[in-house]
């Protein structure tokens, strides 16, 4: 069993709840704000977003803007990034293009059960983009693959109850114990960051 024995923090954060409707953190319009204003003093990220893998071996490219980003704190995650976290980016699948290269597959059972595959380089081994059975319309790309990763500032931390106890957001996102219920909560929080990539969108 994994970290047995190790306390965990505790998120600080009030809406830590396993409720099936998670409520809007009380800082979240503050760190809308600040989001905005760290986003505005950067390059907007342009589309195509280009990425690829530490020996170039690989490159893809993703025609949209991400349905989402966030920091995942599960001990998966801190395993396969070999780090604290990882910086998770849904997009649609028919949205991601793989331009050079051809990932392998790590296919393997999630703890629900669902079949789960990470594709990496078979060179270099760096993990690219997670699919799994459930949701088969939904590459989650590993960001920091990006080309371009100024811009980026997660809506939401998740599964802050295997998170290292010296993560503090700088100010704090949407925390979770682990996931929230209904993404699409998280997903308008996105949309409300980036609203000149949303407007006039339902995709
Ligand atoms: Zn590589
Ligand atoms: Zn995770």
């Amino acid at each position: 069993m994994k970290h047995s024995g190790i306390a965990r923090r505790r998120c600080d954060c009030t809406n830590v709840s396993r409720r099936s409707e998670p409520t809007l953190h009380p800082n979240f319009r503050r760190y809308l704000v600040w989001a905005r204003k760290e986003r505005d003093s950067m390059t907007s990220p342009k589309l195509p977003l280009t990425g690829g893998c530490s020996c170039t071996a690989i490159r893809y490219e993703i025609q949209a803007f991400p349905l989402l980003l966030y920091a995942c704190n599960c001990t998966d995650c801190q395993t396969a990034s070999g780090s604290a976290f990882a910086l998770n980016m849904p997009v649609k699948r028919r949205h991601l293009s793989i331009l050079r290269g051809k990932p392998k597959g790590w296919h393997r059972k999630s703890a629900a059960g669902e079949q789960v595959t990470t594709w990496f380089c078979g060179d270099c081994a760096a993990p690219l983009y997670g699919e799994r059975e459930g949701r088969p319309d939904i590459a989650a790309i590993r960001a920091g693959t990006l080309d371009e990763t100024s811009w980026l500032v997660p809506v939401a931390q998740l599964f802050m109850k295997s998170a290292q106890p010296w993560i503090k957001p700088v100010l704090e996102p949407e925390c979770y114990e682990s996931t929230p219920a209904d993404f699409r909560t998280l997903i308008d929080k996105w949309r409300a960051m980036w609203p000149d990539f949303f407007r006039g969108s339902d995709a």
